[in-house]
């Protein structure tokens, strides 16, 4: 009789690799993003790759785009799951102008509400999780990131629970982004403290060994005006740790973020709740949005091309690989998409070694440099253009002079050494890429299109030479490279579909991030909402006709 337990056991553990592809709609759908994670990220440790990220890649996957422009985490993390542009999320910028006041708005904050309200009144669509609550009584949905703007565009509006990692405080919500009751904030509010008080107890440690194909990367390295020693763990990561201050230092909770240990706390969180919420037990189709953020955090800081994400990238490969096989153990028809919210760029000078034609520019300087032409040849009193070089939005009480501003901005921008093409937001509005037209083809105008909002968007779009650094770095934590360009190394990323049982096939034709969504509703089977992107059939057969 033990032994028939034994077999039978077997058999059940076997169960989910041996059903027919897609034979019947997954109790659970995971969304993981990897903050960060360029394509050619992973195509260059995906060798080294034995977890998570190695199962992952074994299912059908694509070369994929986030295909506009804006290439920030804002919209490229409000793409993922509404299958629309930023154009149509309205999530155009982490960052925008408010036109009237001329003053700062954070994407996820809240029209009307206290400065530090979060939540997702500011994306005008909604998101599969949504969809899927709509379509199917009883479902859930919940958004993990170690990130506020990351979790609320991809949790949507009618979420269960949306959770970002507050400084100091853990994992935090907001009722702007979803329910606030007990039920939702106790849980969160225990799982940090039990964290806070196992890190009281034992300094946490923010870098695991550094594996040994990574130790040949380390050398000390300059950005800009900072010298650091190129070493794992980096400067000053066991000092931040060990610290008394630890929960409630910027500077200590920055080395947190930018260590393998944030993305473990959230993977932690996320196990936790896939558990006490009984994810993909219920009667319908549960959704689970994930947002990694580490490894753009060690981007910013590091760069891509150091020893610093080498261990990154083995850290995420083990921590993927704990959460998926949480999910084999729930023994429940799952699905699995992994993708990013954009690419990256190492920094221009570790680029120039390698022999790229990279550079840093300083981005104040040369906003105050344009600036300062315009008030000359126009004979302003005030500088013309505020916001970021990369789309400048031209300041209201010169809304009078408008169309000189813009003319003199372009012809200064477009004979510069370090602009590749500067466009009018007209010539931007004008350029709506035609239905079909492969992501492979944009044009530069399209591009920026698919990100461009007439309200939120610059006056100016701005195209900076390709492997360009944006800002000075002179101290420890300042950003020494990133993302935020047109060009292809901010905007392709890996799009990777999983499942139990999944045949690998590793597609040629491109994918966009807007297809993810489309894709996860057909194999869930409920309706979508308008979407820019398409099902893919080499994901389902449960494509509907076109
Ligand atoms: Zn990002």
């Amino acid at each position: 009789m033990k032994l028939v337990h034994a077999l039978l056991g077997a058999l059940a553990a076997l169960a989910p690799a041996a059903l027919p592809a897609a034979a019947k709609p997954p109790k659970l759908i995971v969304a993981l993003s990897v903050d960060q994670y360029a394509a050619a990220l992973f195509d260059r440790y995906r060798p080294t790759y034995t977890g998570g990220l190695a199962r992952l890649a074994r299912g059908v996957t694509f070369t994929g785009y986030q295909s506009h422009a804006a290439t920030e985490t804002c919209p490229g993390h409000s793409t993922i799951l509404t299958g629309r542009h930023p154009a149509a999320t309205g999530i155009v910028a982490n960052t925008w102008i408010d036109r009237r006041t001329g003053t700062s708005v954070y994407c996820v904050s809240v029209p009307g509400a206290d400065k530090d309200a979060r939540g997702g009144q500011n994306m005008r669509v909604d998101t599969l999780g949504d969809w899927l609550k709509r379509a199917q009584p009883g479902a859930r949905s919940v958004a993990i990131s170690g990130k506020d703007r990351a979790a609320i565009t991809m949790g949507g509006h009618h979420a269960d629970a949306v959770y970002w990692w507050g400084d100091g405080e853990g994992f935090v919500t907001s009722s702007y982004a979803g329910p606030a009751t007990p039920a939702v904030t106790e849980p969160a509010r225990a799982f940090s403290q039990a964290l806070f008080a196992r890190w009281r107890q034992t300094p946490p440690k923010l870098w695991p060994a550094l594996p040994s194909a990574c130790t040949a990367l380390q050398q000390p390295v300059r950005f800009g005006e900072l010298a650091l020693s190129g070493n794992v763990p980096p400067d000053g990561a066991k000092e931040a740790a060990s610290g008394p201050d630890f929960l409630t230092n910027r500077v200590s909770q920055a080395q947190l973020r930018a260590s393998p240990l944030f993305d473990t706390i959230v993977a932690d969180f996320a196990i936790d709740t896939i558990g006490r919420l009984r994810l993909g037990r219920g009667p319908a189709t549960d959704m689970l949005a994930v947002s990694l953020s580490a490894t753009d955090y060690v981007g910013h800081r590091y760069g891509g091309g150091g020893p610093e994400m080498c261990g990154q990238m083995a850290a995420l490969d083990a921590t993927v690989g704990r959460l998926l096989k949480r999910l084999d153990r729930l023994h429940v028809p799952y699905q699995v998409v992994l993708t990013a919210d954009h690419g990256g760029t190492d920094a221009a000078e570790r680029q120039a070694a390698n022999g790229i034609d990279a550079k840093r520019l300083d981005t104040a300087a040369f906003m105050r440099e344009l600036n300062g032409t315009l008030r000359r040849q126009l004979g302003l009193s005030i500088d013309p253009l505020i916001g970021d070089a990369d789309q400048p939005v031209i300041v209201a009480s010169l809304a009078g002079q408008r169309a000189r501003i813009r003319d003199a901005a372009l012809a200064w921008l477009r004979q510069r050494p370090e602009v590749e093409a500067a466009f009018s937001a007209e010539e931007v509005a004008a350029a709506v890429p035609p239905p079909g037209k492969p992501v492979t083809e944009l044009t530069l105008p399209e591009r920026f299109n698919e990100s461009y909002d007439p309200e939120r968007s610059g006056d100016i779009q701005v195209a900076f030479h390709p492997n360009t650094s944006f800002g000075v770095p002179r101290k420890p934590g300042d950003t020494v490279a990133g993302h935020g360009s047109p060009w292809d190394s901010d905007r392709r990323v890996p799009i990777l579909f999983w499942r139990p049982g999944v045949r690998p096939d590793a597609r040629t034709e491109p994918a966009e991030t807007v297809d993810i969504a489309p894709t996860l509703a057909a194999i869930a089977g409920v309706p979508t909402d308008t979407t820019d992107g398409r099902c893919l059939p080499a994901v389902t057969d449960r494509c509907p006709a076109r």
